[in-house]
């Protein structure tokens, strides 16, 4: 099968990371993105496996060079995928799961058009709110500035090729499972394997009928 990359985007607060790591921990042959960011590492995040966390100069050399497949600018902070996370992934035979805001989706579609788009959306704006609110480094201001991005993102929605509600967490990652083992099933991705069964059982009707 091809490799590939499933990129799951969300609105800050719907729980889009704990799904993408319980996704990835509770799967086989997924492979969880790790992006770079300006942004300073929030308690408990730890640097190569939540973040690379990067000064703002180092980011923008990396995008000089090449590096990034996609980045962007979100709440005044860089973030972008290293090329070399979807390289991995291709000689792994692995599937790239990406946790990226709505821009950066797009420009990975368009680079990588084959790439699997999922929306998760919260039951309701008080559980976002709360979902906020538990973050000890989410200031009122901050929470304005989320909540503000939240709305733009929303009107992106229609972009997207499936949409999951995040209500019960056990139940959003069995969705998102179903949605990928669909998508490995794909024709189109199953090309090489296909053409040489597809070539062995006809030689073996063939044979059979005589
Ligand atoms: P947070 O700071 O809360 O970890 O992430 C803020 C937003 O940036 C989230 O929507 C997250 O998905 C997004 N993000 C994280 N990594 C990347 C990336 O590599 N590229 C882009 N475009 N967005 C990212």
């Amino acid at each position: 099968m091809k490799s590939f990359a499933v990129a799951i985007c969300a609105p800050s607060g719907t729980g889009k990371t704990t799904v993408a790591r319980a996704l990835v921990q509770g799967g086989t042959g997924l492979l969880f993105s790790v992006s770079a960011t300006t942004r300073p590492a929030r308690a408990g995040e730890q640097p190569g496996v939540d973040y690379h966390f990067v000064g703002r100069d180092e980011f923008e050399a990396m995008i000089e060079r090449g590096e990034l497949l996609e980045w962007a600018e979100v709440h005044g902070e860089l973030y972008g995928t290293p090329r070399a996370n979807l390289e991995r992934a291709e000689r792994q035979g692995e599937l790239l799961i990406l946790d990226i805001d709505v821009q950066g989706a797009q420009q990975v579609v368009t680079a990588r058009p084959d790439t699997v788009t999922i929306f998760l959306l919260p039951p309701s704006l008080g559980a976002l709110l709360e979902r906020l609110r538990n973050r000890e480094s989410e200031d009122e201001v901050r929470l304005r500035q989320r909540l503000e991005t939240a709305q733009r993102e929303l009107e992106r929605l229609d972009a997207f090729e499936y949409v999951v509600v995040n209500d019960r967490l056990e139940e959003t990652v069995a969705r998102v499972s179903s949605i990928i083992v669909a998508e490995r099933q794909r024709r189109e991705r199953q090309a090489e394997p296909l053409a040489a069964l597809r070539r062995r059982l006809q030689e073996d009707l063939e044979r059979e009928r005589r």
